[in-house]
């Protein structure tokens, strides 16, 4: 099998729609979802359906489940905190449910996904140091977990120690515990514009990272046009 393992989607059709392709080309036969499929971008309805349609596992992001919530947004900067009051009032309230029932953890296979993090999932902590990962590997019972939300493709490795770096394709070891960061589908922040998400392939023992060109000057226009915050689409060119 080799799963396609995307998230961080942010309402971005045509970065979406590349990597959908991109996967197809890349003969990816299961795929999974790491969350946050609405938020920032313009087109929620359509990303959200394309998702579901694809019938694939599914967790929930914070996106997702302060769209769906009707709370202050606390945590939130100001142009976040806009698109998601404006993507409330796109969803339907049937989406809205579909949203709310995601699960925070989800096994699959020989590997488990979550957005965030293993350790406290519905609190949103973000993974970018081996500390991060430690507090994770502690509630990690598969040798492999996929993980989103800093929108920036990592890997960490523990056997002895617990090492972290950048990867493009790794050759995963017996023995060892990996936790994996597919990077971001509609909204990378590692400086490179281009949609992110990963291959693993179980036969191989492999995980490649992917990076996907798309119609950035659309899906940019788009942003403006529904009247959310230029700095959401100046975002996109810049990777950040
Ligand atoms: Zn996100």
């Amino acid at each position: 099998m080799r799963y396609g393992i995307f998230g961080d989607i942010h309402a971005n059709l045509e970065a979406l729609e590349a990597v959908l392709d991109d996967m197809q080309a890349n003969a990816v036969t299961h795929l999974v979802c790491l969350g946050d499929i609405v938020g920032y971008g313009a087109n929620p309805h359509e990303c959200l359906e394309i998702v579901r349609s694809l019938g694939c596992p599914v967790v929930k992001g914070n996106h997702d489940e302060e769209t769906c919530d009707t709370r202050h947004l606390k945590d939130f900067n100001q142009s976040a905190a806009h698109a998601i009051l404006w993507t409330r009032d796109q969803l339907t309230e049937e989406e809205k449910n579909y949203l709310r029932a995601l699960k925070y953890t989800r096994p699959v296979d020989d590997f488990t996904i979550v957005h965030a993090s293993l350790d406290s999932p519905e609190s949103w902590g973000y993974v970018f140091s081996e500390m991060d990962a430690s507090a994770s590997f502690t509630y990690q019972t598969t040798p492999l977990c996929f993980f989103g939300h800093t929108h920036v493709p990592h890997i960490f490795m523990r056997d002895s120690g617990l090492r972290g770096g950048f990867y493009s394709k790794v050759k995963l070891q017996p023995r060892r515990k990996y936790m994996i960061n597919a990077g971001g589908v509609g909204q990378p922040r590692d400086g490179d514009w281009r949609a992110a998400y990963a291959i693993y392939d179980q036969r191989e023992q492999t995980v490649t990272l992917r990076r996907v060109e798309y119609d950035i000057v659309t899906a940019q226009k788009k942003i403006l046009d529904a009247g959310l915050p230029a700095r959401l689409a100046e975002r996109l060119a810049v990777g950040r």
